[in-house]
Protein backbone atom coordinates (compact mmCIF):
# COMPACT_ATOMS: atom_id res chain seq x y z
CA UNK A 1 0.00 0.00 0.00
CA UNK A 2 1.14 2.97 -0.96
CA UNK A 3 1.75 6.14 1.31
CA UNK A 4 0.63 9.24 0.77
CA UNK A 5 1.23 12.29 2.51
CA UNK A 6 -2.22 13.47 4.52
CA UNK A 7 -3.93 16.33 6.01
CA UNK A 8 -1.75 15.97 9.19
CA UNK A 9 1.35 16.43 7.10
CA UNK A 10 0.24 19.31 5.27
CA UNK A 11 -0.75 20.80 8.74
CA UNK A 12 2.40 19.96 10.23
CA UNK A 13 4.22 21.48 7.49
CA UNK A 14 2.22 24.59 7.78
CA UNK A 15 2.88 24.41 11.57
CA UNK A 16 6.60 24.34 11.11
CA UNK A 17 6.49 27.29 8.26
CA UNK A 18 5.85 29.20 10.84
CA UNK A 19 8.53 32.21 11.22
CA UNK A 20 8.32 33.47 14.66
CA UNK A 21 9.17 37.46 15.19
CA UNK A 22 11.17 36.57 17.60
CA UNK A 23 14.82 37.22 18.15
CA UNK A 24 15.83 36.43 21.44
CA UNK A 25 16.02 33.07 22.05
CA UNK A 26 14.84 32.84 25.63
CA UNK A 27 11.65 34.43 23.97
CA UNK A 28 11.38 32.36 21.16
CA UNK A 29 11.48 29.15 22.67
CA UNK A 30 8.86 30.58 25.48
CA UNK A 31 6.56 31.22 22.16
CA UNK A 32 7.85 28.14 21.00
CA UNK A 33 6.31 26.02 23.92
CA UNK A 34 3.22 28.50 24.02
CA UNK A 35 2.21 26.53 20.15
CA UNK A 36 0.13 23.75 22.19
CA UNK A 37 -1.02 25.83 24.26
CA UNK A 38 -2.15 27.78 21.58
CA UNK A 39 -3.97 24.23 20.50
CA UNK A 40 -5.64 23.96 23.32
CA UNK A 41 -7.37 27.28 23.24
CA UNK A 42 -8.77 26.59 19.88
CA UNK A 43 -9.92 23.81 20.25
CA UNK A 44 -11.54 24.74 23.69
CA UNK A 45 -13.50 27.41 21.31
CA UNK A 46 -14.23 24.92 18.56
CA UNK A 47 -15.79 23.14 21.34
CA UNK A 48 -18.01 25.99 22.32
CA UNK A 49 -18.84 27.50 19.19
CA UNK A 50 -20.10 23.64 18.46
CA UNK A 51 -22.24 23.68 21.85
CA UNK A 52 -24.24 26.69 20.54
CA UNK A 53 -24.69 25.70 17.00
CA UNK A 54 -25.22 22.02 16.24
CA UNK A 55 -24.19 20.01 19.50
CA UNK A 56 -27.38 17.94 20.22
CA UNK A 57 -28.77 19.68 23.48
CA UNK A 58 -28.44 16.65 25.55
CA UNK A 59 -24.49 16.72 25.88
CA UNK A 60 -24.05 20.20 27.54
CA UNK A 61 -22.69 18.60 30.77
CA UNK A 62 -20.42 16.05 29.03
CA UNK A 63 -19.44 18.91 26.49
CA UNK A 64 -19.20 21.63 29.60
CA UNK A 65 -16.90 18.78 31.03
CA UNK A 66 -14.87 18.75 28.55
CA UNK A 67 -14.31 22.22 27.77
CA UNK A 68 -13.43 22.63 31.72
CA UNK A 69 -10.57 19.79 30.90
CA UNK A 70 -9.19 21.74 28.32
CA UNK A 71 -8.73 24.88 30.23
CA UNK A 72 -7.30 22.90 33.13
CA UNK A 73 -4.79 21.44 30.48
CA UNK A 74 -3.74 24.89 29.47
CA UNK A 75 -3.28 26.24 33.12
CA UNK A 76 -0.86 23.53 34.05
CA UNK A 77 0.65 24.26 30.89
CA UNK A 78 0.58 27.94 31.28
CA UNK A 79 2.32 27.44 34.77
CA UNK A 80 5.24 25.97 33.50
CA UNK A 81 5.82 29.38 31.82
CA UNK A 82 6.07 31.12 34.64
CA UNK A 83 9.40 31.13 35.40
CA UNK A 84 10.68 31.50 32.01
CA UNK A 85 8.19 34.45 31.10
CA UNK A 86 9.51 36.13 34.61
CA UNK A 87 13.13 35.92 33.50
CA UNK A 88 12.66 36.91 29.82
CA UNK A 89 11.14 40.19 31.22
CA UNK A 90 14.46 41.29 32.49
CA UNK A 91 16.54 41.08 29.13
CA UNK A 92 17.29 44.28 27.70
CA UNK A 93 16.40 45.71 24.50
CA UNK A 94 13.37 43.25 23.70
CA UNK A 95 11.37 44.16 20.71
CA UNK A 96 7.87 45.05 20.30
CA UNK A 97 6.59 41.96 19.47
CA UNK A 98 8.43 40.14 22.51
CA UNK A 99 7.12 42.90 24.55
CA UNK A 100 3.74 42.68 23.35
CA UNK A 101 4.17 38.81 24.03
CA UNK A 102 5.62 38.70 27.30
CA UNK A 103 3.21 41.67 28.61
CA UNK A 104 0.09 39.47 27.75
CA UNK A 105 1.75 36.26 29.44
CA UNK A 106 2.45 38.33 32.71
CA UNK A 107 -1.26 39.49 32.79
CA UNK A 108 -2.66 35.84 31.57
CA UNK A 109 -0.43 34.12 34.41
CA UNK A 110 -1.41 36.68 37.01
CA UNK A 111 -4.59 34.97 36.91
CA UNK A 112 -3.35 31.18 37.48
CA UNK A 113 -0.88 32.37 39.88
CA UNK A 114 -2.46 34.92 42.46
CA UNK A 115 -5.95 33.17 42.40
CA UNK A 116 -5.95 30.04 44.36
CA UNK A 117 -8.16 26.64 43.19
CA UNK A 118 -10.27 26.89 45.76
CA UNK A 119 -11.45 30.19 44.68
CA UNK A 120 -12.34 29.73 40.90
CA UNK A 121 -14.14 26.25 42.33
CA UNK A 122 -16.24 28.34 44.46
CA UNK A 123 -16.68 31.14 41.27
CA UNK A 124 -17.26 28.19 38.84
CA UNK A 125 -19.98 26.63 41.25
CA UNK A 126 -21.60 29.74 42.69
CA UNK A 127 -22.08 30.51 38.60
CA UNK A 128 -23.42 27.31 37.59
CA UNK A 129 -26.08 27.47 40.19
CA UNK A 130 -26.38 30.81 40.82
CA UNK A 131 -27.55 30.78 36.58
CA UNK A 132 -30.04 28.24 36.73
CA UNK A 133 -31.53 29.89 40.14
CA UNK A 134 -31.42 33.01 37.87
CA UNK A 135 -33.18 31.92 35.12
CA UNK A 136 -35.72 30.76 37.34
CA UNK A 137 -36.08 34.27 39.28
CA UNK A 138 -36.45 35.68 35.80
CA UNK A 139 -39.73 33.60 35.29
CA UNK A 140 -40.92 34.97 38.55
CA UNK A 141 -39.41 37.54 38.82
CA UNK A 142 -38.48 37.37 42.46
CA UNK A 143 -35.38 39.43 43.15
CA UNK A 144 -35.21 37.42 46.20
CA UNK A 145 -34.64 34.08 44.95
CA UNK A 146 -31.40 34.95 43.23
CA UNK A 147 -30.42 37.54 46.35
CA UNK A 148 -28.31 35.08 47.79
CA UNK A 149 -26.44 33.74 44.88
CA UNK A 150 -25.66 37.39 44.01
CA UNK A 151 -24.43 37.95 47.24
CA UNK A 152 -22.15 34.57 47.67
CA UNK A 153 -20.98 36.12 44.06
CA UNK A 154 -19.89 39.61 45.08
CA UNK A 155 -18.30 38.34 48.22
CA UNK A 156 -16.09 36.12 45.66
CA UNK A 157 -15.28 39.02 43.44
CA UNK A 158 -14.33 41.12 46.32
CA UNK A 159 -11.73 38.06 47.58
CA UNK A 160 -10.77 37.66 44.02
CA UNK A 161 -9.74 41.72 43.88
CA UNK A 162 -7.91 41.15 46.90
CA UNK A 163 -5.87 38.28 45.73
CA UNK A 164 -5.21 40.42 42.05
CA UNK A 165 -4.35 43.38 43.95
CA UNK A 166 -5.16 47.24 42.95
CA UNK A 167 -3.69 50.55 43.20
CA UNK A 168 -6.84 52.79 43.41
CA UNK A 169 -10.09 50.94 43.98
CA UNK A 170 -10.78 47.15 44.23
CA UNK A 171 -13.12 46.99 40.87
CA UNK A 172 -9.75 48.08 39.11
CA UNK A 173 -8.47 44.56 39.54
CA UNK A 174 -11.71 42.87 37.99
CA UNK A 175 -12.45 45.63 35.37
CA UNK A 176 -8.66 44.74 33.95
CA UNK A 177 -9.38 41.36 33.49
CA UNK A 178 -11.65 42.50 30.64
CA UNK A 179 -10.18 45.85 29.46
CA UNK A 180 -6.32 45.57 30.67
CA UNK A 181 -4.85 48.75 32.65
CA UNK A 182 -8.66 50.67 32.62
CA UNK A 183 -9.50 51.91 36.30
CA UNK A 184 -12.20 53.30 37.70
CA UNK A 185 -10.36 56.54 37.72
CA UNK A 186 -10.54 56.51 33.61
CA UNK A 187 -14.24 55.26 33.28
CA UNK A 188 -15.57 57.64 36.09
CA UNK A 189 -13.98 60.25 34.03
CA UNK A 190 -15.48 59.12 30.55
CA UNK A 191 -18.52 57.96 31.68
CA UNK A 192 -20.06 61.26 34.19
CA UNK A 193 -19.37 63.69 30.84
CA UNK A 194 -21.02 61.08 28.50
CA UNK A 195 -24.00 60.40 30.75
CA UNK A 196 -25.06 64.46 30.73
CA UNK A 197 -23.93 65.13 27.49
CA UNK A 198 -26.10 62.00 25.87
CA UNK A 199 -29.41 62.99 28.03
CA UNK A 200 -29.39 66.12 26.79
CA UNK A 201 -29.23 64.80 23.33
CA UNK A 202 -32.02 62.24 24.34
CA UNK A 203 -34.33 65.18 25.35
CA UNK A 204 -34.07 66.98 22.14
CA UNK A 205 -34.19 63.97 20.01
CA UNK A 206 -37.69 62.89 21.94
CA UNK A 207 -38.51 66.62 21.75
CA UNK A 208 -38.09 66.83 18.12
CA UNK A 209 -39.65 63.55 17.17
CA UNK A 210 -38.19 63.40 14.18
CA UNK A 211 -36.66 60.34 14.99
CA UNK A 212 -39.21 57.81 15.57
CA UNK A 213 -39.81 55.77 18.71
CA UNK A 214 -41.64 52.93 17.60
CA UNK A 215 -42.01 51.84 13.94
CA UNK A 216 -44.89 49.38 12.03
CA UNK A 217 -41.97 47.63 10.48
CA UNK A 218 -40.96 46.67 13.99
CA UNK A 219 -44.15 44.14 13.68
CA UNK A 220 -43.77 43.10 9.98
CA UNK A 221 -42.75 39.68 9.62
CA UNK A 222 -40.30 38.09 7.48
CA UNK A 223 -39.98 34.56 5.79
CA UNK A 224 -36.64 33.25 7.02
CA UNK A 225 -35.36 32.24 4.05
CA UNK A 226 -35.56 35.68 2.46
CA UNK A 227 -33.52 36.91 5.61
CA UNK A 228 -30.66 34.28 5.47
CA UNK A 229 -30.61 35.61 1.83
CA UNK A 230 -30.04 39.25 2.68
CA UNK A 231 -27.45 38.28 5.55
CA UNK A 232 -25.54 36.61 3.08
CA UNK A 233 -25.71 39.44 0.46
CA UNK A 234 -24.26 41.99 3.61
CA UNK A 235 -21.56 39.85 4.21
CA UNK A 236 -20.73 40.10 0.48
CA UNK A 237 -21.13 43.87 0.60
CA UNK A 238 -18.86 43.26 3.70
CA UNK A 239 -16.36 41.62 1.31
CA UNK A 240 -16.51 38.44 3.98
CA UNK A 241 -14.08 36.06 3.12
CA UNK A 242 -15.44 32.50 1.57
CA UNK A 243 -11.94 30.40 2.77
CA UNK A 244 -11.47 31.54 6.19
CA UNK A 245 -14.97 32.83 7.66
CA UNK A 246 -18.52 31.18 7.97
CA UNK A 247 -22.07 32.39 9.32
CA UNK A 248 -24.69 30.11 11.55
CA UNK A 249 -27.22 30.94 13.68
CA UNK A 250 -27.56 30.92 17.41
CA UNK A 251 -29.96 32.31 20.13
CA UNK A 252 -27.86 35.00 21.22
CA UNK A 253 -25.16 35.73 18.38
CA UNK A 254 -21.34 35.21 18.84
CA UNK A 255 -18.18 35.91 17.22
CA UNK A 256 -15.47 32.78 17.52
CA UNK A 257 -12.22 32.43 16.63
CA UNK A 258 -10.24 29.25 16.14
CA UNK A 259 -7.64 30.76 14.37
CA UNK A 260 -6.90 33.18 11.96
CA UNK A 261 -7.91 31.51 9.10
CA UNK A 262 -11.03 30.03 10.69
CA UNK A 263 -12.93 32.82 12.28
CA UNK A 264 -16.98 32.14 12.56
CA UNK A 265 -19.95 34.52 13.63
CA UNK A 266 -24.06 33.51 14.27
CA UNK A 267 -26.69 35.36 13.45
CA UNK A 268 -30.70 34.90 14.83
CA UNK A 269 -33.52 35.24 12.65
CA UNK A 270 -36.68 36.06 15.42
CA UNK A 271 -39.33 36.42 12.19
CA UNK A 272 -40.13 39.50 12.66
CA UNK A 273 -38.44 42.70 13.16
CA UNK A 274 -35.61 42.15 10.24
CA UNK A 275 -33.15 44.60 12.05
CA UNK A 276 -32.61 42.78 14.62
CA UNK A 277 -30.81 40.45 12.67
CA UNK A 278 -29.27 42.55 10.06
CA UNK A 279 -27.51 44.09 12.70
CA UNK A 280 -26.51 40.82 14.50
CA UNK A 281 -24.46 40.20 11.77
CA UNK A 282 -23.08 43.61 10.69
CA UNK A 283 -22.22 43.44 14.29
CA UNK A 284 -20.30 39.80 14.55
CA UNK A 285 -18.88 41.06 11.18
CA UNK A 286 -17.09 43.54 12.78
CA UNK A 287 -15.66 41.15 15.66
CA UNK A 288 -14.33 38.56 12.66
CA UNK A 289 -13.14 41.44 10.84
CA UNK A 290 -10.90 42.50 13.71
CA UNK A 291 -9.63 38.76 14.08
CA UNK A 292 -8.99 37.88 10.58
CA UNK A 293 -6.57 40.60 10.10
CA UNK A 294 -3.93 39.74 12.88
CA UNK A 295 -0.64 39.91 10.96
CA UNK A 296 0.36 36.32 10.04
CA UNK A 297 3.37 37.20 12.21
CA UNK A 298 0.88 36.56 15.53
CA UNK A 299 -0.74 33.55 14.41
CA UNK A 300 0.14 30.75 17.32
CA UNK A 301 0.87 33.63 19.71
CA UNK A 302 -1.57 35.39 22.25
CA UNK A 303 -1.16 38.10 20.26
CA UNK A 304 -3.45 37.16 17.48
CA UNK A 305 -7.02 38.55 17.56
CA UNK A 306 -7.53 41.56 19.49
CA UNK A 307 -6.39 43.14 22.44
CA UNK A 308 -8.88 43.98 24.79
CA UNK A 309 -13.11 43.28 25.10
CA UNK A 310 -13.56 47.21 25.10
CA UNK A 311 -11.39 47.56 21.66
CA UNK A 312 -13.23 44.27 20.36
CA UNK A 313 -16.76 46.11 21.14
CA UNK A 314 -15.17 49.10 18.99
CA UNK A 315 -14.81 47.61 15.86
CA UNK A 316 -18.36 45.57 15.88
CA UNK A 317 -19.67 48.96 17.19
CA UNK A 318 -17.92 51.08 14.09
CA UNK A 319 -19.45 48.98 11.81
CA UNK A 320 -23.04 48.19 13.39
CA UNK A 321 -23.36 51.55 13.84
CA UNK A 322 -21.01 54.09 12.37
CA UNK A 323 -21.33 52.50 9.32
CA UNK A 324 -23.93 49.61 9.40
CA UNK A 325 -26.94 52.37 10.52
CA UNK A 326 -25.31 55.48 8.46
CA UNK A 327 -27.44 56.92 5.30
CA UNK A 328 -24.63 55.46 3.21
CA UNK A 329 -24.86 51.79 3.77
CA UNK A 330 -28.83 51.90 3.91
CA UNK A 331 -28.61 53.46 0.67
CA UNK A 332 -26.41 51.22 -0.16
CA UNK A 333 -28.39 47.86 0.78
CA UNK A 334 -31.57 49.05 0.10
CA UNK A 335 -31.81 47.22 -3.51
CA UNK A 336 -30.90 44.26 -1.36
CA UNK A 337 -33.66 44.57 1.23
CA UNK A 338 -36.27 45.42 -1.36
CA UNK A 339 -35.40 42.35 -3.61
CA UNK A 340 -35.82 39.95 -0.40
CA UNK A 341 -38.12 41.63 1.63
CA UNK A 342 -41.48 42.08 -0.53
CA UNK A 343 -43.02 44.30 2.54
CA UNK A 344 -40.57 46.80 2.13
CA UNK A 345 -42.28 48.30 -1.32
CA UNK A 346 -44.48 50.37 0.93
CA UNK A 347 -40.75 51.96 2.47
CA UNK A 348 -38.79 54.07 0.98
CA UNK A 349 -34.73 54.05 1.86
CA UNK A 350 -35.93 57.19 4.06
CA UNK A 351 -38.00 55.20 5.88
CA UNK A 352 -36.20 52.27 6.55
CA UNK A 353 -33.04 54.68 7.49
CA UNK A 354 -35.45 55.93 10.41
CA UNK A 355 -36.82 52.81 11.43
CA UNK A 356 -33.17 50.99 11.90
CA UNK A 357 -32.39 54.30 14.20
CA UNK A 358 -35.37 54.62 16.13
CA UNK A 359 -34.67 56.09 19.31
CA UNK A 360 -36.56 54.49 22.55
CA UNK A 361 -36.28 54.68 25.91
CA UNK A 362 -36.19 51.17 27.20
CA UNK A 363 -35.82 49.01 30.02
CA UNK A 364 -34.12 46.20 28.11
CA UNK A 365 -30.42 47.12 27.49
CA UNK A 366 -30.37 44.27 24.64
CA UNK A 367 -32.61 46.00 22.91
CA UNK A 368 -31.74 49.56 23.65
CA UNK A 369 -30.70 52.29 20.69
CA UNK A 370 -27.58 53.95 20.09
CA UNK A 371 -28.63 56.26 22.07
CA UNK A 372 -30.15 55.04 25.35
CA UNK A 373 -27.80 52.35 25.00
CA UNK A 374 -25.33 53.94 27.21
CA UNK A 375 -27.52 54.58 30.08
CA UNK A 376 -27.71 51.01 30.64
CA UNK A 377 -23.94 50.58 30.69
CA UNK A 378 -23.03 53.06 33.20
CA UNK A 379 -25.99 52.02 35.66
CA UNK A 380 -24.37 48.69 35.69
CA UNK A 381 -20.83 50.30 36.02
CA UNK A 382 -22.29 52.32 38.54
CA UNK A 383 -23.92 49.68 40.68
CA UNK A 384 -20.87 46.97 40.10
CA UNK A 385 -18.92 49.79 41.95
CA UNK A 386 -19.96 50.39 44.86
CA UNK A 387 -20.92 46.39 45.30
CA UNK A 388 -17.72 45.75 44.92
CA UNK A 389 -16.08 48.95 46.82
CA UNK A 390 -18.97 47.75 49.62
CA UNK A 391 -20.89 51.16 49.45
CA UNK A 392 -24.00 49.25 48.20
CA UNK A 393 -25.42 46.17 49.57
CA UNK A 394 -27.04 43.23 47.39
CA UNK A 395 -30.54 43.57 48.98
CA UNK A 396 -30.48 47.61 47.81
CA UNK A 397 -29.79 46.87 44.29
CA UNK A 398 -33.41 46.84 43.12
CA UNK A 399 -34.87 49.82 44.10
CA UNK A 400 -31.22 51.82 43.49
CA UNK A 401 -31.55 50.33 40.00
CA UNK A 402 -35.26 51.49 39.31
CA UNK A 403 -34.27 54.80 40.69
CA UNK A 404 -31.07 55.13 37.93
CA UNK A 405 -33.29 54.03 35.80
CA UNK A 406 -36.07 56.73 36.00
CA UNK A 407 -32.75 59.12 36.42
CA UNK A 408 -31.35 57.79 33.14
CA UNK A 409 -33.56 56.66 30.61
CA UNK A 410 -36.88 58.13 32.03
CA UNK A 411 -38.53 55.14 32.48
CA UNK A 412 -39.43 52.99 35.85
CA UNK A 413 -39.53 48.80 35.83
CA UNK A 414 -42.26 47.65 36.93
CA UNK A 415 -41.03 44.17 38.19
CA UNK A 416 -37.23 42.77 38.56
CA UNK A 417 -37.39 40.69 35.55
CA UNK A 418 -37.69 44.08 33.37
CA UNK A 419 -35.37 45.40 35.90
CA UNK A 420 -32.18 43.88 38.00
CA UNK A 421 -32.96 40.43 36.71
CA UNK A 422 -32.66 40.82 32.84
CA UNK A 423 -29.09 39.99 32.20
CA UNK A 424 -27.16 36.91 32.82
CA UNK A 425 -23.60 38.46 33.53
CA UNK A 426 -23.62 38.98 37.06
CA UNK A 427 -25.29 35.62 37.76
CA UNK A 428 -22.62 34.08 35.78
CA UNK A 429 -19.74 36.22 37.75
CA UNK A 430 -18.91 38.61 34.82
CA UNK A 431 -18.46 41.49 36.79
CA UNK A 432 -16.06 43.67 35.88
CA UNK A 433 -17.31 43.41 31.77
CA UNK A 434 -20.12 45.74 31.33
CA UNK A 435 -18.03 48.98 31.13
CA UNK A 436 -16.28 47.36 28.23
CA UNK A 437 -19.57 47.65 26.06
CA UNK A 438 -19.80 51.25 26.50
CA UNK A 439 -15.62 52.05 26.34
CA UNK A 440 -15.86 50.07 23.08
CA UNK A 441 -18.79 53.01 21.56
CA UNK A 442 -16.55 55.74 22.93
CA UNK A 443 -13.75 54.03 20.72
CA UNK A 444 -15.43 53.26 18.18
CA UNK A 445 -16.20 57.11 17.49
CA UNK A 446 -12.50 58.17 18.12
CA UNK A 447 -12.13 55.71 14.64
CA UNK A 448 -15.24 56.80 13.42
CA UNK A 449 -13.26 60.73 13.82
CA UNK A 450 -10.46 59.37 12.96
CA UNK A 451 -11.11 57.66 9.78
CA UNK A 452 -12.58 61.11 8.08
CA UNK A 453 -8.95 62.74 8.03
CA UNK A 454 -7.83 59.67 6.07
CA UNK A 455 -10.95 59.71 3.61
CA UNK A 456 -14.31 60.79 2.50
CA UNK A 457 -15.78 57.90 4.71
CA UNK A 458 -19.74 58.76 3.81
CA UNK A 459 -19.18 58.44 0.45
CA UNK A 460 -16.97 55.38 0.22
CA UNK A 461 -19.79 53.66 2.32
CA UNK A 462 -22.34 54.71 -0.37
CA UNK A 463 -20.12 53.62 -2.87
CA UNK A 464 -20.09 50.02 -1.52
CA UNK A 465 -16.02 50.41 -1.14
CA UNK A 466 -15.94 49.06 2.18
CA UNK A 467 -12.99 47.20 1.60
CA UNK A 468 -11.03 50.38 1.77
CA UNK A 469 -11.89 50.91 5.21
CA UNK A 470 -10.93 47.54 6.26
CA UNK A 471 -7.46 48.02 4.47
CA UNK A 472 -7.69 51.23 6.87
CA UNK A 473 -8.40 49.24 9.87
CA UNK A 474 -6.51 46.75 9.75
CA UNK A 475 -3.18 48.84 8.98
CA UNK A 476 -4.19 51.04 11.83
CA UNK A 477 -5.33 48.13 14.85
CA UNK A 478 -5.72 44.77 13.52
CA UNK A 479 -2.12 43.62 12.25
CA UNK A 480 -0.97 44.13 15.68
CA UNK A 481 -3.41 41.99 17.40
CA UNK A 482 -2.68 42.47 21.40
CA UNK A 483 0.63 43.83 21.00
CA UNK A 484 0.08 47.12 22.50
CA UNK A 485 -1.83 47.28 25.25
CA UNK A 486 -5.70 49.27 24.95
CA UNK A 487 -4.41 52.41 26.33
CA UNK A 488 -1.18 52.06 24.11
CA UNK A 489 -2.37 51.58 21.21
CA UNK A 490 -4.92 54.44 21.90
CA UNK A 491 -2.28 56.80 21.82
CA UNK A 492 -0.58 55.44 19.36
CA UNK A 493 -3.61 56.02 17.14
CA UNK A 494 -5.28 58.99 18.40
CA UNK A 495 -2.86 60.82 20.76
CA UNK A 496 -5.23 60.48 23.51
CA UNK A 497 -7.62 57.74 25.21
CA UNK A 498 -10.97 56.78 25.91
CA UNK A 499 -12.61 60.67 25.00
CA UNK A 500 -16.10 60.20 24.55
CA UNK A 501 -15.99 63.83 22.93
CA UNK A 502 -16.08 61.87 19.54
CA UNK A 503 -19.12 59.92 20.26
CA UNK A 504 -20.94 62.40 21.49
CA UNK A 505 -20.13 64.87 18.52
CA UNK A 506 -21.26 61.96 16.29
CA UNK A 507 -24.34 61.39 18.13
CA UNK A 508 -25.10 65.26 17.92
CA UNK A 509 -24.34 65.32 13.93
CA UNK A 510 -26.68 62.16 13.53
CA UNK A 511 -29.64 62.97 15.54
CA UNK A 512 -29.67 66.97 16.10
CA UNK A 513 -28.22 68.56 13.11
CA UNK A 514 -30.25 65.99 10.33
ZN1 LIG B 1 -19.97 42.53 20.46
Amino acid sequence: MELKPCAHYDYILKFASVDSMSKNPAVAEIVENYKPIWALDSVSSLLGWDMETYMPPGSSEQRGFAIAQTQLMKQQRMMQLVDPVAKADKLPALNDFEKGFLRVMKHDLDYYTKLPPKLLEDEARTATEGTVVWREARKKSDFNMFKPYLEKMVELKREEAEKLGYVGHPYDALLDRYEEGATTTDVDKVFTPLASSLKGILSKVLAAGKFPTTHPLELVKYEEAAMVRVNMAILKVLDMPKKTFRMDVSTHPFTSSMSIDDVRITTRYEGEDFKASLYSTVHESGHAIYSLQSDRSLEYTPLEGGVSLGMHESQSRFWENFIGRSRGFVKLIYPTLEANLPFLTNYNEEEVYRYVNSVKPSLIRVEADELTYNFHIILRYELEKKLIGGELQVSEIPSVWNDMMQKYVGVRPENDAQGVLQDVHWSAGLIGYFATYSLGNIIGGMFYNQVQKDMDLKSIVARGELVRVKEWLKEKLHKYGAMYSPKEIQNRLFGEQYNPKWLVSYLEEKYLAT
